[in-house]
């Protein structure tokens, strides 16, 4: 593997967004938790817009639309897998397809979007894997807070509810993020902001992210998906999210430029060219 730039993902990395694309494997469908704000019908809010990817890829498939994207788009420097479910959830897929890619673009970053659950187990493999940036979705570190943002938490076969699943929740992220860092793997952290449940608590987050040494905290306005138990909640306006982000910053350094992309995204974070890609990806 060559030496990798890591500045040039252009989510970490700000100023890297005018010149730095990335793309988004869909080869993760389930999920194992059930955050109330999302409806799986539509795609992972965690990391998307609502709306599904155009189709879900194989790992064989996936690498083989990434050698014709990387044809018509040369702007990529990042192979990412952020659904549309969880990639973790899907460990088999996502670890075969990051292993392809790994060994047929030695000069991409390869990076993966998570609520955490199932990632302390395989940390170890992703860093020799040659994965450099990873980011976490931690929407409470307090199960009080978190029991009403959880429908349930699936783990091996057991779902759990309520307090018991926001409290394994949080576990396994923070072990995950330790993890992460101790194998020099860059982690970002998103919380999405959920006004009336979790907006009091996005400081507290913010202390812990600082804390673990996290680059950097995304708040994510909610968008919630049609028919989700959350679906009327009000997202918030930019004025509260930067207020938030203001005094978050006093902790962590702040994502301000995120695009809340499809689990299909490509290209410049400016620039998505996903719907116009997706009839390489169906072929
Ligand atoms: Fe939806 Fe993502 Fe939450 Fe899973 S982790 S329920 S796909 S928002
Ligand atoms: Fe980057 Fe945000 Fe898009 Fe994820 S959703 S790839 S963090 S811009």
């Amino acid at each position: 593997m060559s030496k990798l730039d890591l500045s040039r993902h252009p989510c970490f990395n700000k100023k890297a967004k005018g010149g730095c694309g990335r793309i988004h494997l869909p080869v993760a469908p389930k999920c194992n938790i059930q955050c109330n704000f999302c409806n799986r019908k539509y795609d992972c809010v965690n990391e998307s817009r609502p709306g599904v990817t155009s189709a879900v890829l194989t790992p064989v498939q996936a690498v083989e639309y990434l050698k014709e994207v990387q044809r018509l788009e040369g702007s990529l420097t990042v192979a990412g897998i952020a659904g549309p479910g969880d990639p973790m959830a899907n460990a088999p897929q996502t670890l075969e397809t990051i292993a392809r890619v790994r060994s047929e673009f030695p000069d991409l970053l390869l990076c993966l979007s998570s609520n955490g659950l199932n990632l302390p187990d395989h940390v170890t493999e992703l860093k020799k894997l040659g994965v450099t940036h990873a980011t976490v979705t931690v929407n409470a570190i307090d199960p009080e807070t978190g029991k009403d943002i959880y429908a349930w938490v699936r783990d091996s076969k057991v779902a759990y509810q309520g307090r018991e699943a926001a409290s394994l929740l949080w576990s396994r992220q923070k072990e995950a993020i330790l993890k992460l860092r101790e194998n020099g793997i860059l982690v970002k952290m998103n919380s999405i902001v959920l006004p009336g449940i979790n907006d009091h608590h996005i400081q507290d987050i913010a202390e812990k992210a600082g804390e673990m040494d996290v680059s950097l905290l995304n708040c994510i306005p909610v968008h919630p998906s049609p028919g989700a138990r959350f679906e009327n909640i009000d997202e918030p306006d930019k004025a509260f999210i930067d207020s938030l982000r203001k005094k978050a910053s006093q902790h962590v350094p702040q994502m301000t430029h995120c695009r809340r992309c499809r689990a299909d995204a490509v290209g410049l974070l400016d620039r998505d060219r996903s719907l116009e890609l997706a009839p390489v990806m169906r072929d």
